[in-house]
């Protein structure tokens, strides 16, 4: 899959691209029988190296489905930014506009996965990694753009921290925080995924489970991605919610994304 996204020239003009703007890092995924208790001594059933970060892994799955895409953000100095860089292109992601800092570390998360429950245990290190600035920003030709996504969507752990239970009650919730008529898309895990549009209405999708559940790292992002893409193609907020729904359904039933599409 990876081999097929790389073929698309990153530089060709003509098609108009989306664009990324957030983290990549590196993740270093422990995947386990079970989580394992405290302060305990458990060998792995395998561990990997896997480029990580939201907007990282958005582009990669954006890449897969057949988009035009490019991402944007921080690169430290160093061995792990060289390995994240060639990640990027070895998906056919345009890299172009990652920006280099001459200080700071790449950051990092060792995630734990669990193969029986799914579930994915992350421990984030930020790494001490100047943002991107405005400044950098003014450098980018959006002409180039047509689609820009930095944080429209409200994640589950975020609704979560402004109190809300589900994510009808935090699109009603956040509605008077945002632009009227602004669009919020709201995923849920098992639960599916709820958007709520310009008239207020409240579209929802159910969640497509895999036969097994074995990796759910990044899948926020594989939603957030297909959602993009769908709409991004002209298809309507229903639609997309559904296809988002589908897609990051079919990556939980996959270690990684190789295979998603
Ligand atoms: P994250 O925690 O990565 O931000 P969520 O857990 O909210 O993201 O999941 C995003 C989307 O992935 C959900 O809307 C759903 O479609 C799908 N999803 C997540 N977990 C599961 C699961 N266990 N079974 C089926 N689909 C899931």
């Amino acid at each position: 899959m990876a081999a097929g996204a790389a073929r698309r020239d990153p530089g060709s003009g003509g098609e108009r691209r989306i664009l990324c703007v957030g983290l990549v890092c590196l993740d270093i995924i422990s995947v386990v029988e079970a989580y394992p208790p405290e302060d305990s001594d458990t060998r792995c059933l395998s561990q990997r190296w896997q480029r990580g970060g939201n907007a990282s892994n958005s582009c990669t799955v954006l890449a897969l489905l057949g988009a035009p895409v490019s991402f944007m953000g921080s690169l430290a100095p160093g061995h792990a930014a060289d390995f994240v860089l060639s990640d990027l292109r070895r998906y056919g992601v345009d890299a172009r506009h990652a920006v280099r800092q001459h200080d700071g570390s790449l950051p990092a998360s060792v995630v734990i996965a669990s193969a029986r429950r799914g579930t994915r245990t992350i421990l984030h290190a930020h790494g001490n990694l100047p943002d991107v600035t405005a400044r950098d920003f003014e450098k980018v030709d959006l002409s180039r753009f047509k689609w820009i996504h930095w944080e429209v969507f409200i994640s589950k752990d975020l609704a979560q921290h402004f109190g809300y239970s589900s994510a009808p009650e935090a699109l009603r919730g956040l509605r008077s925080r945002v632009q009227p008529r602004a669009t919020m898309i709201c995923a849920w895990a098992e639960a599916g995924a709820d958007a709520m549009g310009p008239d207020g209405e409240i579209l929802h999708s159910d969640a497509f489970p895999p036969e097994t559940v074995v990796d759910t790292l990044g899948a926020g992002d594989t939603f957030n991605a297909a959602v993009i893409f769908a709409l991004s193609e002209g298809k309507s907020l229903q639609e997309a919610l559904t296809f988002g729904c589908r897609i990051a359904g079919k990556k939980c039933g996959i270690q990684g994304f190789d295979g998603l599409v």
